[in-house]
């Protein structure tokens, strides 16, 4: 039997794709240590793995952490490091009287190049969006004195490296985080640049598990329906305008609208509900998604996973991180629509429905998409993949 460490953060998008793969994995007899946040205790344990939760410290950090500035790549990695420098010490006290087989890291919130130097034991780097092997800025950009956002990462990461005595990596290798294997949860089709990644990356296809949340619905209401389902995932949600704009611009439509508007908002405050929508601070997703015609997402890379592989078609805002890499794919593939959150009017988003329903290309191009992520190589291959490290 293999002792495994599996390690996260505090991100459902993060998180989630990855218990299919950790059943997978103690279901087959070996021992699974989750170290990620505390709100996760039911969905490790579930899983049958042990949880270790993020102390204080890491904790306060998810809380209060905010970056020096506002550049959209330097936030990125200045996050990272800075995370980094948190996450270590607590890892490595929590783990001092344990010894692992193998360690699988979040390729963002798992410390990967550091922990790795560090343990020396066979890594996995587990990736929840697409796989890159290039920096999205170029060269030019990561000249010291460029940025003062830049800056504070270069002084942070040769702190860290220091204390921990590793070599100081490239931007590049901190920010890819490669292991010795490399997962991620969607198919090489999908993925940019899919054809130039080498063999220790595995593309599975979508991390598609049936959840064991119970989540109420009222799923009768959906049939025989054309069903738009709205969401903009589960951090950035606070975006009452674009909720009301859909409320007024769908309220008299032929369809059923669906809307899941976070934790964030309180739907009280978005004034009276049109009969024909549904509005919920979460929804059952996947069972939705089973449902829809149309889907109208921030383009968070699970989301628009779980519609591509039910076939739906996708209306995409980006607005953070990897979301405008993903609407520029799904653009470039054809199988949705990208618009621009602060440019979105009741016009632009009923001609986008009615392109989406009427021009059968998108659907097929959803279809396609899909066709690949079922070709994934799956969880039982990963999992003989990760037991065949040793
Ligand atoms: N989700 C859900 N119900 C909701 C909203 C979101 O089940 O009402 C799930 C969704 O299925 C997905 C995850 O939350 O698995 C959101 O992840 P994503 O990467 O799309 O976006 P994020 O929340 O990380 O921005």
């Amino acid at each position: 039997m293999a002792k495994i460490l599996f390690i996260n953060g505090n991100l459902h998008g993060h998180f989630n794709p990855t218990i299919p793969l950790v059943s997978e994995l103690t279901g087959r007899g070996e021992e699974v240590w989750y170290f990620c946040s505390h709100i996760f205790k039911d969905k490790v344990e579930a899983a049958g793995a042990n949880i270790i939760t993020a102390g204080d410290t890491l904790e306060e950090f998810y809380k209060n952490y905010r970056p020096t500035g506002n550049h959209p790549f330097y936030t990125l990695v200045e996050y990272i490091i800075k995370y980094d420098e948190v996450l270590i010490p607590e890892v490595l006290h929590k783990i001092a009287a344990m010894k692992f087989d193998y360690i699988i890291y979040d390729s963002i919130l798992g410390a990967g190049y550091f922990l790795k130097n560090i343990l020396k034991v066979p890594v996995i780097c587990s990736n929840s969006s697409f796989v890159m092997n290039q920096l999205p800025v170029p060269d030019s950009m990561l000249v010291p004195g460029t940025h003062p956002q830049l800056d504070e990462f270069y002084h942070v990461l040769d702190e860290v490296c220091a204390k921990w005595q590793v070599a100081v990596p490239s931007v590049l290798d901190l920010f890819i985080n490669k292991g010795d294997l490399n997962i991620t949860y969607t198919s090489r089709e999908f993925n940019p640049g899919g054809d130039s990644f080498d063999e220790s990356y595995k593309f599975l296809g979508p991390s598609i598990a049936e959840r064991k949340e119970e989540v109420s619905f009222p799923f009768d209401e959906l049939k025989g329906q054309k069903v738009i389902y709205i969401s903009l995932g589960t951090i950035n949600t606070d975006f009452n305008r674009f909720y009301e704009l859909c409320m007024d611009t769908l309220k008299e439509s032929p369809f059923k609208v669906v809307m899941s508007v976070g934790k964030k908002c309180d739907i009280s405050s978005l004034g009276k509900i049109p009969d024909n929508f549904i509005v919920k601070d979460y929804v059952p997703q996947l069972e939705i998604l089973k449902q829809t015609d149309v889907f109208i997402s921030h383009g968070g890379f699970n989301s628009v996973s779980e519609a591509l592989y039910f076939e739906v078609p996708i209306i995409v805002l980006p607005m953070v991180n990897d979301q405008f890499m993903v609407a520029k794919r799904i653009a470039g593939l054809g199988a949705g629509i990208p618009l621009k959150m602060n440019e979105i009017t009741p016009e632009l988003l009923k001609t986008s429905i009615d392109k989406l329903l009427l021009e059968s290309s998108y659907k097929e191009a959803a279809r396609k998409i899909s066709q690949s992520f079922h070709q994934g190589e799956g969880l039982e291959k990963a999992a003989d993949y990760i037991l065949n490290l040793r």
